[in-house]
């Protein structure tokens, strides 16, 4: 028998898509079923956008859940989940809206099927605020592989806004046995490097965005490089700093955008990654909010990061209002496994 479903309000905390995201995947997890109201109601356009429509397609896709509301625009959708299924899986976003948010909606849950899974999704690689292609590759799945999964990412094509077509390609193979994440500490510091990205635009952005970020952190020119994309379908710019520790890799991003100089697109990127070096702490503040929902999913772990950002208490209620409990004191992030069986094929 079908369990009734829980009401999620989407304007809680963040009130944007992660609450959404957040709630398909942890809803196929647990065979819950959710009513989620007032869908990204603290955005200027609120309701599902195509990116968002997407997740909610793609996560019933998976789980063959029964969908209300699930139009571009809506600001309500029921969503029960079946069975996930481990499988060879094609999204679409339709626009530039972002690759690794569909991941997010879907990869946790495939983390714990029995069988291999092969995600294809399309759109955009290198947006305004979400993780970039390289974030995902280099730094959320190699801490997720600390777990005992394996993943693996290619990208296929750069996608930018506005005209999207970037395509990633992410293979997720289970473990029957997950263990919990520990990563309290990041260890010392073994490499640097910095990369400049332009696609279909002028050589010199880059070597100015890399002379910037070569001065403001202390760096060599073989520590630098300039990436020339031909293949994508519109424009775009983009700075990654990959700053390597012991423990992991932290990906810093800025994305180049109309009306900003490339001096002030590596600034942003270098201030950030400043700050992560000084912060001495292993979690960044975007790695923090998309560790916990994976993890709760999987076997649980502890991490350190700094302050708790909106998005991340957003996702630790989000969690609880799924049976899950995440802490946090003083910077200490400890969550609970909400599962301790493997899910369905
Ligand atoms: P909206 O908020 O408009 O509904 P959304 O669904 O695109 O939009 P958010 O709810 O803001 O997005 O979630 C953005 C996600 O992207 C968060 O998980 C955040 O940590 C992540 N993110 C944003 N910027 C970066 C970055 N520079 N590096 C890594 N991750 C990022």
């Amino acid at each position: 028998m079908t369990k009734p479903a829980i009401l999620i309000d989407g304007a809680t905390g963040e009130g944007g898509g992660q609450i959404l995201r957040s709630s398909l995947a942890l809803s196929m997890a647990t065979g819950q079923p959710f009513r989620m109201i007032h869908i990204r109601a603290n955005r200027p356009k609120p309701g599902l956008m195509r990116q968002h429509l997407t997740c909610v397609q793609a996560a019933a896709m998976i789980c063959g859940a029964r969908v209300t509301g699930d139009a571009v625009g809506s600001k309500e959708i029921t969503f029960v989940p079946g069975p996930v299924r481990a499988g060879e899986y094609h999204f679409a976003v339709g626009s530039a809206g972002g690759t690794s948010l569909v991941l997010q909606a879907v990869m946790p849950v495939l983390l714990r099927a029995q069988t291999r899974s092969s995600v294809t999704v399309t759109g955009g690689t290198h947006n305004t605020h979400a993780p970039p292609f390289d974030f995902v590759k280099n730094t959320l799945l190699p801490v997720l592989e600390k777990t005992g999964v394996s993943l693996s990412a290619r990208l296929d094509r750069h996608g930018f806004y506005p005209a999207g077509g970037g395509c990633v390609v992410v293979d997720v193979s289970p473990t029957p046995r997950p263990e919990p994440l520990k990563l309290l500490s990041r260890g010392e510091r073994v490499g640097t490097r910095a990369s400049a990205l332009v696609a279909r635009l002028a050589r010199s952005i880059a070597m100015r965005e890399l002379g910037v970020i070569r001065d403001r952190l202390g760096l060599t020119p073989d520590q630098l490089q300039v990436v020339e994309v031909t293949q994508s379908h519109s424009p775009g710019n983009a700075v990654l700093i990959e700053l390597q520790f012991e423990a992991l890799t932290e990906t810093i991003s800025s994305i180049g955008e109309h009306g900003k100089s490339a001096e002030r697109v590596a600034e942003v990127a270098a201030k950030e990654a400043l700050e992560y070096i000084e912060s001495n702490e292993p979690v960044g503040p975007h790695l923090a909010d998309q560790l916990m929902v994976p993890l709760a999913i999987l076997a649980g772990g502890k991490f350190r990061t700094g302050p708790l950002t909106q998005h991340s208490r957003t996702n630790i209620a989000t969690i609880q209002a799924f049976g899950g409990l995440v802490s946090e004191l003083e910077g200490l992030v400890s969550v609970r496994p909400l599962l301790t069986d493997t899910l369905s094929a």
